[in-house]
């Protein structure tokens, strides 16, 4: 458990990086999950930079419709589908604070357009405060998303068997570094990665899961490998043994063919994240930030591409962080063996 104070510090650190200004309108968005703790958190922190704070709670969604209870586990319809009362209010809202998922949906985007800053933060007080953002992630995730934003092809190898391309320039590069310093921009706490997706039904090769490397929302490490072959951006085999047969069965419950599609790629960039963290976690206490952001990883997903601009608006969403890969852009490694090659973090150890 983390102590009130502590947790008032760090979400003063985010809202001080975000830019926040006495009189601006914060409305903090809530549902039935919401711990309690990060709310009433950020309502003292914000209330004592003099905003002005409001609470907009709305029921759950979807609960029906997904196999499991993690908020990423089922994209699509969100509490704001239809609602334009709540988006109003969070139009005119200078930063919402998302302690209920809302994820990338067109209210979202809607939102985003009017200028609204929103920030997501769902993992439990204890992992926020840990992975609170500094200026130094910006800048560290910043200068690799300006790489990828240079680069016409990704390359990924590792000596598990991953040897898979990626041909870049038709969607934007996503920097998430943790908070929201620019009008309109979205971001997650806890990140620490930069990523974009490959033009459509241009991705081709294999990925190899080894064992030990994680699969989100199954929250689990696999046991023996998983070999995924990507043919013209869509992933058309997944073999394997056990772990395999679960991802195939899960994906197959959506009945629905984009689920397949490649979606985005990069790297963690966070070293304060840790591969191993989700070993020590109930599966239904974290979303797997931790996974998602870990320094050196390749972090590779099926799914929608309509967060990036794309039309894809799939329900089922995976993401992969893989361990030990080398990362290429058009032929120079940015990661090389699970080792970023920026000159930060565990490259100078
Ligand atoms: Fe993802």
């Amino acid at each position: 458990m983390i102590s009130d104070h502590d947790m008032i510090r760090a979400w003063t650190q985010v809202l001080t990086l975000s830019k926040l200004e006495a009189g601006q309108t914060v409305t903090v968005l809530t549902s039935a999950s919401t711990h309690p703790q990060t709310l009433q958190t950020a309502v003292i922190a914000a209330s004592g930079m003099g905003a002005i704070v409001n609470r907009l709670d709305l029921p759950p969604v979807n609960g029906d419709l997904a196999h499991s209870r993690d908020p990423l586990a089922y994209l699509g319809t969100t509490p704001l589908t239809g609602n334009r009362a709540a988006i109003a209010m969070l139009k005119e809202s200078d930063l919402v604070l998302d302690l209920m998922t809302l994820l990338f949906s067109p209210e979202q985007h809607e939102i985003l357009q009017a200028g609204t800053k929103i920030l997501l933060a769902v993992e439990p007080p204890e992992i926020l405060a840990r992975l609170v953002p500094t200026e130094a992630d910006r800048s560290r995730v910043r200068a690799a998303a300006a790489r990828i934003e240079k680069a016409k092809e990704m390359h990924i190898v590792s000596d598990a068997g991953t040897d898979l391309r990626c041909a870049l320039g038709e969607f934007p590069v996503i920097s998430e570094y943790g908070y929201v310093d620019e009008p309109g921009r979205w971001d997650h706490w806890p990140s620490g990665f930069a990523l974009t997706w490959p033009d459509e039904r241009r991705t081709n090769g294999t990925i190899v899961l080894d064992r030990g490397d994680i699969i989100l929302p199954q929250k689990s490490y696999v046991a023996e490998p998983v070999r995924l072959t990507m043919k013209e951006g869509y992933c058309v085999a997944i073999e394997g043994g056990v772990d395999a047969a679960l991802l195939r069965d899960y994906m197959a419950s959506f009945n629905d063919p984009e689920a397949y599609a490649m979606s985005h790629i990069g790297w963690g960039l966070q070293p304060r994240a840790r591969w191993s963290t989700l070993a020590l976690y109930d599966r239904e206490r974290t979303i797997g930030m931790d996974a998602r952001a870990y320094e050196g990883n390749f972090l590779c997903s099926l799914g929608p591409n309509n967060e990036a601009g794309g039309s894809r608006n799939t329900a089922c969403h995976i993401d992969i962080p893989i361990r030990n890969c080398t990362v290429r852009l058009d032929g120079e490694d940015m990661v090389t063996r699970g080792v970023v090659q920026d000159g930060f973090g565990r490259a100078l150890a």
